[in-house]
C-alpha cells in the first residue's frame, strides 16, 4: 500500500523548509555560520521543578519579564514554541484553507511559504524593490483575499530595515481587511527599530520575537507573539494546550531576569562590533563583490562566481548559507557574524581563493 498516496495534496507537494540542520555541514563542518546563531553556548542551570504535572499554557511570570522586556502589556504577550509557531498561528487563526491568502515580499524568510503551504493557503508574493524596501502600489493591487501580510524587519536575508513610513502606509492600506505581521526575530540588534510602540494604535498589527538570536537559545525553542488582546485571544484558540515545557520556562525567565538581559545586551554590542569589523574587511576580498549594508547579526554578501566560495569554504569546514536561488540574490551567500576568530577565519580563508582554473 502507499501511503504516499494517503497524504493530503498540498503535503504531497510540500517542500520542508531546508533549515540549516537538514542541510547539514558534512563531518567537516567546524565554523557554523549558517544558522544565525549566537556562536558560543550560554549557561544556565535548571533551578529544578516538578514535572509530574503539566505547564501553565502562558506562565505569568515568564509573560510579564517579556512584557517589560518589549514594552508592552502583558495580556499583549502570547509565549510561542518560537517564532515559527507564531507563523503558523496566524495562519491557522485567520486563513481559509483554499480560499484566504497571505502575502509576503521576496527575498525573505522562507518559513512564510512553507507554513501557508502546508494548510494550503494561497501564497502572493510581491517581490521587494531593488533596494529591498516594499512595493507599496503592487502590494495594493494584489491585496484582494489576503488575510495576512508578512513583513520582516530586519529582512532575513537582506540585512535592512523596512522604512518606518512605509509600515505606517501599509498599515494604513490593511486596515480592517488584513493582519500585517512584522517579524522582528532579529530586532535586538537594532531595538529602536522596534514597532512595539506601534500597538496601541493598529489592532490589526501582530509583532514576532524569538529567544533564539540576540538571546543566544536557539535550542531552547522559545518566542513571543506580540498583538492587541483580541488577536492574542484568537490564537490561544488555536494554540497546543501546553506550548511550552517546563525547562523551557524556567531558562526563559532566567534570560529575561535583569541579569539575563544584561548579558544579551553584552553579546549584542559584541556582534554588533564583530559585524562592522567584518564588513571592513570583506571589503578587502578580491572575491567579494558587494558586501549589503546589515543591522543585524549577519551579512549578505554577493560574490565573484568565478571564485566558487561556498564550496571551498565548506571544504574547509566553514558553513554558509546559499541565497543565491532567492529572487535577485544571485552570487549571494549570507554569512552569521561569528565569533572575532571565526571572523578573522573567515577573512584569511576568502583572502586566499583563487580563481578556479575552470572558469
Ligand atoms: C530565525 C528566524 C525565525 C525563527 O525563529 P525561532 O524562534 O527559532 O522559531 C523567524 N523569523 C526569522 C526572520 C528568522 O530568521
Amino acid at each position: 500500500m502507499n501511503i504516499f498516496k494517503l497524504a493530503r495534496a498540498n503535503v504531497r507537494i510540500l517542500e520542508p523548509y531546508q533549515s540549516a540542520r537538514r542541510i547539514g555541514g558534512g563531518a567537516k563542518g567546524s565554523i557554523w555560520l549558517n544558522a544565525n546563531e549566537y556562536p558560543q553556548p550560554t549557561f544556565y542551570m535548571l533551578r529544578g521543578c516538578n514535572l509530574n504535572r503539566y505547564p501553565d499554557c502562558q506562565p505569568q511570570e515568564m509573560i510579564n519579564r517579556y512584557a517589560v522586556y518589549a514594552g508592552v502589556q502583558p495580556n499583549q504577550v502570547l509565549a510561542c514554541r518560537g517564532a515559527d509557531e507564531g507563523i503558523e498561528l496566524m495562519i491557522r487563526a485567520f486563513c481559509e484553507p483554499g480560499q484566504d491568502a497571505i502575502l509576503f515580499c521576496p527575498p525573505t524568510y522562507g518559513m512564510y511559504s512553507v507554513s501557508a503551504e502546508t494548510f494550503g493557503v494561497e501564497c502572493r508574493t510581491v517581490p521587494a524593490l531593488d533596494n529591498w524596501q516594499l512595493d507599496l502600489p503592487e502590494i495594493y493591487t494584489r491585496l484582494d483575499g489576503v488575510k495576512v501580510v508578512y513583513i520582516c524587519s530586519p529582512n532575513n536575508p537582506t540585512g535592512n530595515i523596512i522604512n518606518i513610513s512605509d509600515i505606517r502606509k501599509l498599515l494604513e492600506m490593511t486596515d480592517g481587511r488584513t493582519l500585517l505581521v512584522a517579524d522582528e526575530a532579529y530586532i535586538d540588534f537594532c531595538p529602536a527599530a522596534s514597532l512595539a510602540s506601534w500597538l496601541m494604535d493598529y489592532p490589526h498589527l501582530v509583532i514576532l520575537r524569538t529567544l533564539s538570536k540576540a538571546f543566544a537559545l536557539a535550542g531552547l525553542r522559545c518566542g513571543f507573539t506580540l498583538a492587541n488582546a483580541d488577536v492574542i485571544q484568537l490564537l490561544l484558540k488555536v494554540i497546543a494546550p501546553y506550548p511550552l515545557s517546563l525547562p523551557v520556562v524556567d531558562i526563559a525567565e532566567q534570560a529575561l531576569s535583569i541579569e539575563g538581559i544584561r548579558q544579551t545586551s553584552q553579546r549584542i554590542t559584541e556582534i554588533n562590533s564583530n559585524r562592522d569589523l567584518l564588513v571592513e574587511e570583506l571589503a578587502q576580498c578580491p572575491c567579494v563583490r558587494v558586501v549589503f549594508p546589515s543591522v543585524s547579526n549577519y551579512l549578505l554578501v554577493r560574490f565573484d562566481p568565478a571564485y566558487h566560495v561556498f564550496q571551498t569554504l565548506w571544504d574547509q569546514g566553514m558553513i554558509l548559507r546559499d541565497q543565491s536561488k532567492q529572487i535577485g540574490l544571485s552570487d549571494c551567500l549570507r554569512i552569521t557574524i561569528g565569533t572575532r576568530l571565526e571572523c578573522q577565519s573567515l577573512v584569511a580563508a576568502l583572502k586566499a581563493l583563487t580563481l578556479s582554473p575552470s572558469t
